[in-house]
């Protein structure tokens, strides 16, 4: 069984596209939400995921876009995003996406939040201290997190307590059946922030235990002219070119 892991799509149909083209061979869908904001096409992306994804949490985007969370704690580009994001949103998908919670259990083993497990609307799960902390939260194996757009994972021997960031690189395959307990972000597919522009996305095979991280260059030009036809913020647009 092998399970498609996203997270902060954004809004980028693209980069969805291109990964799920790319993926192929996958079973279900899990997304780690922030599936809008930011990006050009929140109409379908979001029913890609609302019609495909067997589970999926909502993101801090995602409310402040449906006007569950104040859009004062948003910086003025992407206030203005998950405005525009918001007003095309049917009536239909507003209530669906309203009704998302930030984290929750997807199996005996996995625990999926935005941000974190303690607080899975805000927290941006960086460091391993913060991995240590989070640990009293949720009494699965391992977590599934979003938020940061960093494609990246960190090992924790909680015996010892001790935490350690693995650096992902492309086609790196953990093994989480190992032992210590695991923290995994698949970065973003929409809007990566680790300098490395491409789409990232990660697998997940349940049946063996492994996760592999993954990239897929997309047509970022496209992307670039759909926000540019309605109006997003230019700061927007040219970040995808670079990935931060
Ligand atoms: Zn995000």
């Amino acid at each position: 069984m092998s399970v498609l892991i996203l997270s902060d799509i954004h809004a980028n149909l693209a980069a969805l596209d291109a990964v799920l083209q790319h993926a192929r061979g996958y079973d279900r869908i899990w997304c780690i939400g922030d599936t809008i904001g930011y990006g050009p096409r929140p109409v379908e992306t979001l029913e890609r995921m609302r019609t495909s994804a067997e589970l999926i949490v909502c993101g801090n985007h995602d409310l402040a876009c449906v006007g569950r969370l104040s859009l004062v704690d948003f910086n003025p580009d992407a206030r203005r995003a998950n405005l525009w994001n918001g007003a095309q949103l049917s009536e239909q998908q507003r209530d669906w996406l309203a009704g998302l919670a930030p984290q929750l259990s997807a199996e005996p083993r996995f625990h999926i939040a935005h941000g974190s497990p303690g607080q899975p609307v805000w927290e941006y799960l960086f460091s391993p201290d913060q991995a240590l902390d989070n640990l009293e939260f949720f009494s699965e194996n391992h977590c599934l997190i979003g938020h940061t757009h960093v494609q990246l994972a960190f090992r924790v021997d909680e015996l010892r307590g001790r935490a350690e960031r693995i650096t992902t690189h492309h086609d790196l395959t953990l093994d989480l059946m190992d032992g210590p307990r695991y923290y995994v972000n698949p970065g973003s597919v929409g809007q990566p922030r680790d300098r490395d522009p491409r789409a990232a996305y990660a697998l997940l095979d349940l049946a063996n235990g492994t996760v592999r991280f993954q990239r897929v260059a997309y047509d970022i030009r496209l992307t670039q002219r759909q926000m540019l036809d309605v109006a997003l913020p230019s700061a927007l647009i040219q970040r995808l070119a670079y990935g931060v």
